[in-house]
């Protein structure tokens, strides 16, 4: 059962809102009104009983209108699976372009009444999803530690990023204004902001909380409805969120979520009725959206796509520091992530003392098979890593910093690329099958590659896996040049004590994100997006919540020349 204690946060935006549906034909409908009569459906999940904070009930169909509901199309379903042990958890409705048409109906339906609101109250509406997420932490990271293999103690983490992101975005919902333009004495013009419409969004697995919370939070906060597509390998968590987001006073309609694959992504990216398609995945499924979005109904499109990072170290470097930031970029999510830097370029001055310690990082992989208790009282806040060591294991294992890829066939694809790579000639370390883990689970260690040329696929192509390949280099030129060698950019990172290295470097890597003395570091406040082939638009930030605004409508007024202030008669009250 979810916890209600986030009420006596909330209340005062509960209220707020209730005032404003009361005075409006939707509310008189009923349609604002939160149900929470009916219990969802049951996960069916063999292995619940050992995720302990799993809660017994989770959502496993659409969520359209406030409600669960199953598919349109003969109740169509698919398996979800546990990473850890290839056993299947439950079985997930799959949506065909009926469920999104129903989908974008209930958003369409909803969408004036939610944009007509103060927009203080929408930002409200979203900061009690942000503390009723913060009381059922536990049972969120349960479900998603299951469903994506991802050690909880990293989506514990993960969930207060989810939180701090509603909480900047309902901060930003009563911030969003348009211009005065006073160009001509007798001419007033102002521009407006409006929110976009309905908004399809379509996500991936490799953070399937963080990215959908991204684009929903902003595009909500700015009175648009949104119609989310989660990837058909993490279907769960973001159900069990809409679970809590019914418990929130978020209007029925305004967030509407469906599960599927390409065919569901299809239907939202040809949509007639959907204003703006965003999409974080690959590049290849990036340029289908971008294609159909043209061929329907000329959509807005906004792209977060693949990437290749190039995490530079510099002879001055503070090399300890670098150390973990290049570790870190490579192999943090095991690597099965957008920004990783899998390319890390040394200096040569300092290359074999570097090389060599990572080296030591990759060797002193742990894995554990045993696991160890869980904390009884998980909240967000109180969880500590043990240690600094990297634990290869059970991702229910607090210890635990690497739990297994997404699937097997994810792991066979990254075992593709490890075997290219020692056929052409490259020097591995780790990249092995831990021992002692179930051996139906996706485990891999991190691995390392040295003495592969920057043209060959480990160094150019995305493998979106724990694997990572130091590459030497002399000048600051010739790091640009590397660095630069790609159709991604996406994310680099520099390491240097001296600023002007740091600041022309900055100014010369072609990529959305450049982090110096540090690396994916990605705080609601910073915009967050690729160029070339990784994509176009930007998550986060100001610029993140513009994503979701209409066109600025620009309307310029011209004073009646009898009714100019100061030239006579009207106190300038008429206008043309
Ligand atoms: P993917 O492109 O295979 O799938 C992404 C989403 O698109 C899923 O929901 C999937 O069901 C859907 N989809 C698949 N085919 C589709 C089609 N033909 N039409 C419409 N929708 C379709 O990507 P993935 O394997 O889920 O995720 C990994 C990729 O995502 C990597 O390339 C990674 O770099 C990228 N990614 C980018 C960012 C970013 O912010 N730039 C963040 C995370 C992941």
């Amino acid at each position: 059962m979810i916890s209600r204690a986030a009420a006596r946060h909330y209340r005062p935006a509960q209220c707020l809102l209730t005032q404003s549906l009361s005075a409006t034909r939707l509310g008189r409908r009923g349609l604002a009104t939160v149900s929470h009569s009916a219990p969802p459906e049951p996960l069916l999940a063999p292995n619940a009983e050992t995720h302990s904070h799993v809660p017994s009930f989770v959502p496993t169909q659409h969520f359209i209108k406030g409600r669960f509901v199953p598919s349109l199309d003969g109740n169509r379903t698919f398996p979800a699976y546990n990473p850890t042990d290839g056993t299947q958890i439950t079985v997930v409705s799959e949506a065909s372009a009926a469920d999104v048409d129903a989908a974008v109906a209930a958003a369409r339906l909803a969408q004036p009444f939610w944009e007509s609101l103060p927009a203080g109250v929408r930002g409200a509406a979203l900061q009690e999803l942000s503390f009723i997420i913060h009381d059922n932490a536990p049972a969120l990271a349960a479900i998603e530690s299951l469903d994506s293999g991802k050690p909880v103690h990293d989506v514990r983490a993960e969930l207060q990023q989810v939180q701090h992101v509603l909480r900047y975005y309902s901060g930003w919902a009563d911030k969003m204004g348009g211009q005065t333009i006073q160009f001509e004495q007798d001419i007033h013009s102002y521009t407006r902001l409006e929110a976009i419409g309905v908004i399809g969004q379509i996500v991936p697995w490799n953070y399937p909380l963080s990215l959908a919370v991204w684009k929903m939070a902003p595009a909500i906060a700015m009175g648009n409805t949104v119609v989310l597509k989660t990837s058909e390998k993490t279907p769960l968590s973001m159900l069990y969120l809409c679970e809590l987001a019914r418990q929130t006073s978020i209007p029925k309609g305004v967030l509407n979520v469906v599960s599927g694959g390409a065919e569901a992504g299809m239907a939202i990216a040809r949509h007639m009725d959907i204003d703006k398609v965003s999409f974080t995945g690959s590049t290849a499924v990036g340029r289908k959206i971008m294609a159909m979005a043209a061929e329907s109904n000329l959509k807005k499109v906004s792209l977060e796509l693949g990437g290749k990072g190039a995490n530079i170290v510099f002879a001055d470097a503070e090399l300890e520091e670098a150390l973990e930031h290049c570790f870190e970029g490579a192999f943090s999510n095991n690597g099965q992530n957008c920004c990783a830097g899998s390319r890390i370029l040394v200096q040569s001055s300092v290359y074999d003392e570097f090389v060599n310690a990572l080296k030591e990082m990759v060797r002193e992989t742990e894995f554990t098979s045993q696991r160890s208790e869980y904390l009884s009282s998980c909240s967000c806040a109180s969880n500590t890593q043990m240690d600094e060591e990297v634990i290869v294991g059970d991702p229910r294992d607090l210890d635990t910093t690497h739990g297994p890829l997404i699937d097997s066939d994810h792991l066979a694809s990254v075992r593709q690329y490890i075997d290219a790579g020692e056929r052409s000639g490259g020097t591995l370390y780790g990249g092995i099958t831990p021992p002692g883990l179930n051996p139906r689970g996706a485990f891999i260690t991190p691995a390392l590659f040295t003495d592969l040329p920057a043209t060959h696929p480990i160094a150019t192509e995305e493998i979106f896996g724990p694997v990572a390949c130091v590459i030497p280099f002399d000048t600051q030129e010739e790091a640009i040049e590397l660095a630069n060698a790609s159709q991604y950019a996406l994310a680099a990172g520099v390491h240097t004590r001296d600023l002007s290295t740091a600041i022309m470097m900055e100014k010369s890597l072609n990529a959305g994100l450049v982090w110096i003395n540090t690396y994916n570091r990605t705080p609601p406040h910073m915009p967050f997006g690729g160029r070339k082939s990784s994509g176009m638009g930007k998550e986060l930030g100001e610029m993140g919540i513009k994503e979701y605004t209409g066109e600025l409508r620009l309307v310029g007024a011209r004073a009646l020349a009898a009714f100019r202030p100061g030239r006579g008669g009207g106190g300038g009250k008429k206008w043309c």
